[in-house]
């Protein structure tokens, strides 16, 4: 399942992507090319238009401000689960890949750097990634919205 948010949906395409799913997120633009690429790269429309939402078959209308709503709103139309945490690239959907504490030197916290054997870095952002509070905490609201988890 590949998703696409339109520009309203940023903190939930970052979402998205962290528990795993390839969501595309482009600039601002004309409704026309949202519909194209959701075609062309068979995605499924996320949006908050209503219009456009009526436009585009199988898309997702977002009515919540609130991202934890919006999750749940996705969840009720869409099979949602949690794919594979820390896969993706919150910020550009790049899949990860990940790293050993020598790989990562310099680019996170010499105390963080220590504590933890696995990384994982955006081959495209440079981004490094790692199971630390952040993760915790994404992973405890994860499991209060109580998604299925994949096979
Ligand atoms: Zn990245």
């Amino acid at each position: 399942m590949r998703l696409l948010c339109d520009h309203m949906l940023g903190s939930l395409a970052r979402w998205l992507r962290f528990i795993g799913y390839d969501t595309a997120y482009p600039e601002p633009g004309p409704d026309r090319s949202l519909i194209e690429r959701a075609r062309a790269e068979d995605r499924i429309l996320l949006t908050r238009d209503k219009e456009l939402a009526s436009r585009v078959p199988g898309s997702v209308q977002i009515r919540s401000d609130d991202l934890e709503e919006q999750i749940r709103e996705v969840a009720e139309r869409l099979p949602l689960r949690l794919v594979d945490p820390l896969s993706r690239c919150s910020l550009c959907n790049e899949v990860l890949v990940s790293a050993v504490p020598e790989d990562v030197k310099g680019l996170v916290p010499e105390g963080v750097r220590v504590r933890h054997h696995t990384f994982w870095r955006c081959p495209s952002c440079g981004r490094v990634y790692w199971q630390g509070s952040h993760w915790d905490k994404m992973i405890a609201r994860l499991h209060d919205l109580d998604l299925p988890r994949a096979p």
